[in-house]
């Protein structure tokens, strides 16, 4: 099978029709599966980075393996892949320890609850949707008694749309100036979700929005090495050649997920 091509415009009311988003329509499974699902987007990834006149390797491919049960993630390490970004904890921690023996780095790339950290804290390589200061300081909290440090990007909600976690763009100046408070923490930069649409103008002017609150928290001496984790399926060519430095893919490499579409965040829990 062949992903349906891409190349008409949206209908007035399609805007957040899932057709326009390119996937692979197979699940892969073995490792030539993986190599050549990963081969597909490294090499979109290098034609976005060369049109912005950019060098690929100063961009971080995370597959984001949400949903993807564990076999099928042995067969993607042993295609090659060696880090792993995951939107909820308990999966992520179970998945962790199930796969121990596997060198897999571990990004938590979800909204995390202050009564998680502890977990959190326990496994994750790195945390990419820091929102709040409670959950900054529970996280200090728990790596503090383990002696640990963690990578953390700052989630800003670039799009405006209720539904997605992150910090309001007026609100991370002050934010990223409270942060080195939490001394364990090692800030690397921020993390956005464009827009949910297919109108680009929009999924872009998220992205430029972050580009420049970054650039001004490198300024302020606060926001790391300034690094900009944006960027999906969907849309990481256009986050590309706005500056992201680690687009994080799921369904172009593992395959369409169980219903609900890319912004699936798994059933909610009490
Ligand atoms: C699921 C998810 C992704 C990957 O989305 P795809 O459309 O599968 O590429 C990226 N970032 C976050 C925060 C996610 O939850």
């Amino acid at each position: 099978m062949t992903p349906s091509p891409n190349d008409s415009p949206a209908a007035p009311n399609a805007q957040d029709s899932p057709a326009a988003h390119p996937r692979p329509s197979t699940t892969p499974t073995t490792p030539e599966d993986f190599a050549g699902n990963l081969a597909a987007v490294r090499s979109r990834l290098e034609a976005a980075a060369e049109r912005a006149g950019r060098e690929a390797s100063e961009i971080r491919l995370l597959p984001v393996s949400k949903t993807v049960p564990e076999e099928r993630l042995r067969a993607a390490v042993a295609a090659g892949i060696t880090q792993m970004g995951e939107n909820k904890v308990q999966e992520a921690k179970r998945k962790s320890e199930n796969l121990a023996d596997l060198p897999i780095h571990w990004a938590l790339i979800g909204h995390l609850q202050t009564n998680k950290a502890r977990d959190a804290a326990a496994f994750a390589h790195e945390f990419q949707a820091l929102d709040s200061l409670r959950v900054a300081e529970a996280l200090d909290r728990r790596l503090q008694a383990l002696g640990r440090s963690l990578d953390v990007y700052v989630q800003v909600n670039s799009s405006g749309e209720a539904s997605k976690f992150g910090l309001e763009p007026a609100d991370v100046p002050a934010f990223l100036a409270a942060l080195p408070a939490y001394s364990s923490l090692r800030v690397r930069g921020l993390m956005t979700l464009a827009a949910h649409t297919d109108d680009t103008s929009r999924v872009r002017a998220c992205f430029t929005t972050m580009r420049e609150l970054r650039d001004a928290g490198l300024q302020a001496g606060a926001v790391g090495d300034g690094q900009l984790s944006m960027g999906m399926s969907g849309d990481f060519e256009i986050a590309i050649e706005e500056g992201s430095t680690c687009v994080r893919v799921g369904q172009a490499i593992f395959g369409a997920r169980p219903a609900g579409g890319e912004h699936w965040a798994g059933p909610r829990r009490a």
